[in-house]
């Protein structure tokens, strides 16, 4: 096993050198928190694009798609409450003239306390052995208790603070918790502000104000504002959703973590338009369904939880995060918020355009609510990859880094290697390319001894090799070798295409 501090490391740089993801810009040096997909990462990319959609556009009949423009009229930013709203508060270091997220200072300082909690737990599970009782233990343990209360307290307060827009606080209780600058390690700080995150620009000749548009900061407004050319050209009732793949950009003032926390990013997001009143069905409901998604991927249960938020967004009347374990702690990487009719309203009072649907089941009219589910693509991307390094040491010594990425988003799916260059073998394996290759994607591979090929199949994901011998030549079989197993088994040429999309297909 990889250790976490390590693992960070060694995916950002197996990221780069197997055509993943890059640094933007990266001959100049970079630009902060952009990053540009290789080939191996567009594939992976496009797998994972490919899943949700599927699994809320095809096989919801309630459910139809949108692909609307980055720019939108700046009014929906100020309906929408992201001109004034949309803010994060910053704190900065005097002595290293770091610049930090109060809020994730905070959260952070949590983290390791419950990270303590945790320690306790494993210490009395390896003296308990069998007989242990965690529900018990969390409820009587003096220790667990007292750090449980401080968790609570801090929690509170750092809920009503920020819901309070209360920067003077959120600076005291940082003082109060001792919170250290990672960097400099001393608690100089500076007062709390707020930093607006969106990114803007001109569009046309004019450079004036009037001129002044936005780069989406989600793409939820560019589905609210469709709301009713969608309901109607579509002809759905209630409830209905519409989903929608795209880019966001924020301007996030502590962009670390590679491609966690990014100033451009792509959003996967659903916003189901309900009656009002079943907010509380629904969100359950999308809660459930959403996480069964993340499951369906074959990556283990105990990698993600729910987490409710105390702290909630101007939209918000309820919400919680789906957070996966990275290897720097539990994360979000997806968001399941009751948005009530907070935005409908809004566009309805700011457009002056009626934004009611009439239910022809009551004969009434009314703003419908909303439940949406919001997945970062590049989130969803990390986690994946995350949950798929492994580095090994095999029987015969040698070592091989694999990624046991869930075969559906694998990037290549098979690849074809001719056992020797000569005696027609690759002519036979171009064949047979050409076959399969309109199935899924193939790659063709020849150079080098086969098992080095196998290594470079390994590190980037690829479930399936079929290699070519002399015996292919005779009998039109080939040897089929699963990543993880790396078992062979001997297959008709016939047979590769659909053994292979029998193994591969993943369903939600
Ligand atoms: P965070 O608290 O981490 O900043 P958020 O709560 O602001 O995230 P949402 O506004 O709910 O995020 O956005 C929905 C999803 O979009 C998130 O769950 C995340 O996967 C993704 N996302 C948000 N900001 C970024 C970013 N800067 N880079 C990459 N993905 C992001």
């Amino acid at each position: 096993m990889v250790k976490n501090e390590d693992l960070f490391k060694k995916i950002v740089s197996h990221c780069k050198e197997y055509g993943f993801v890059y640094p933007s810009s990266e001959i100049y040096d970079g630009l902060a928190a952009v990053y540009d997909y290789g080939p191996n990462g567009v594939e992976l990319k496009n797998n994972i694009r490919d899943y949700w959609w599927k699994s809320m556009v095809q096989l919801n009949e309630n459910i139809v798609g949108l692909d609307a423009a980055i720019f939108m009229h700046p009014t929906v930013w100020k309906a929408s409450g992201h001109v004034e709203a949309f803010k994060d508060p910053l704190i900065d270091n005097k002595d290293s003239k770091k610049r930090y997220r109060a809020d994730i200072l905070i959260e952070d300082h949590i983290a390791k306390l419950e990270e303590k909690i945790n320690k306790e737990i494993e210490k009395a599970k390896k003296r308990f052995g069998d007989k242990f009782d965690e529900k018990m233990f969390r409820e009587t343990n003096p220790r667990v208790l007292n750090t449980q209360n401080k968790i609570d307290d801090i929690t509170k307060r750092f809920a009503d603070l920020t819901n309070n827009n209360d920067l003077k606080g959120l600076r005291a209780l940082i003082e109060e918790l001792q919170i250290a600058c990672p960097v400099s390690g001393s608690r100089n700080w500076t007062d709390v502000r707020q930093f607006n995150l969106m990114f803007s620009t001109q569009m046309g000749s004019l450079i004036d104000e009037a001129g002044s548009v936005f780069l989406r900061p989600e793409t939820a407004q560019g589905i609210f504002v469709n709301y009713i050319n969608v309901q109607k050209t579509s002809r759905k009732k209630l409830p209905f959703g519409i989903a929608q793949i795209g880019k966001a950009f924020r301007n996030e003032i502590v962009a670390r973590q590679f491609i966690f926390r990014m100033r451009e990013f792509e959003q996967m997001e659903m916003q189901y338009f309900i009656k009002p009143g079943e907010e509380a069905k629904w969100y359950e409901y999308w809660k459930e369904q959403r996480m069964k998604w993340h499951l369906a991927l074959g990556i283990p249960a105990g990698k993600f939880r729910l987490h409710d938020h105390d702290k909630l967004a101007h939209y918000a009347k309820a919400a919680a995060d789906i957070q996966y374990e990275f290897p720097f702690g539990f994360k979000e990487v997806e968001g399941i918020h009751s948005r009530t009719d907070f935005d409908l309203t809004a566009h309805q009072k700011f457009s002056g355009k009626k934004q009611q649907y009439y239910d022809p089941d009551t004969k009434e009219s009314y703003v419908p609510y909303v439940v949406e589910t919001s997945i970062g693509l590049d989130r969803m991307f990390l986690a994946i990859l995350a949950n798929s390094y492994y580095e090994e040491t095999l029987d015969d010594g040698s070592q091989r880094v694999v990624l046991r990425i869930p075969p559906l988003a694998a990037p290549v799916k098979v690849t074809i290697l001719p056992l020797v260059k000569k005696d027609g073998l690759p002519e036979k394996a171009r064949q047979i390319t050409d076959k399969i290759k309109n199935d899924f994607m193939c790659q063709y591979d020849e150079k080098d001894a086969i098992g080095r090929r196998y290594r470079r199949q390994d590190a980037i994901g690829t479930p399936y090799c079929i290699t070519i011998d002399h015996q292919t030549l005779d009998d039109d079989t080939v040897t089929i070798r699963e990543r993880d197993s790396m078992k062979q088994e001997r297959i008709s040429i016939e047979k590769i295409s659909e053994i292979v999309c029998e193994r591969i297909n993943t369903n939600v």
